[in-house]
């Protein structure tokens, strides 16, 4: 649509459609440039779209305003394994409801303050910020190749009730031990 906003969205294989705005937030409908993805077992392209089932996810705020991209998720079919798979996107992990960039960043804000003053200034609930933060806290984990001493601490920590102050600032000491 707009070449700007396709500069300024800076996602692979994406472009802006349509950018709509309701109360403070902002929609941009995003379409895939990319005509084949390739199979997770073969590595193959495919080109053989099979369905698209767009969702809608949280990205990165623009001016200040909560923004969303409805983005189409394709499942393709690859005739090598005879089976359909799910395109995979370099900026969304699967099955998250939030951009990979916007989760680092809930990541490190969290990591700065809290999950009760992320939780406000996102408009997001608390379990939900704290959902982001234990993914993000899992996946920099099994990046590192570290053992699972500190997730374990965090585990026991949330089924006591991360809600309580004290559990949290447990939580928060871990997420900065990490680097
Ligand atoms: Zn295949």
């Amino acid at each position: 649509m707009d070449i700007h906003l396709d500069i300024l969205l800076n996602l692979p294989n994406a472009t802006v459609e349509s950018c709509t705005r309701q109360d403070n937030d902002v929609s941009l409908k995003v379409r895939l440039l990319n005509e084949e993805a390739s199979c997770p077992r073969c590595n193959k392209l495919s080109s053989e779209l099979h369905q698209n089932r767009p969702i809608l996810i949280r990205d990165l705020s623009i001016f200040g305003q909560a923004t969303y991209l409805k983005i189409p998720r394709r499942q393709f079919y690859c005739c090598d394994c005879q089976r359909y798979f799910t395109e995979s996107l370099t900026f969304l992990d699967e099955g998250r409801q939030y951009t990979r960039r916007y989760e680092e960043y809930v990541y490190q804000q969290v990591k700065l303050s809290s999950i009760e003053q992320v939780s406000r200034i996102e408009e997001l609930s608390f379990d939900r910020i704290e959902g982001i933060f234990k993914h993000q806290y899992a996946q920099k984990k099994t990046q590192d190749g570290q053992g699972s001493n500190g997730l374990g601490l965090m585990k026991s920590a949330s089924v006591k009730g991360t809600k309580t102050l004290s559990p949290l600032s447990e939580t928060l000491r871990l997420g900065s031990s990490l680097k």
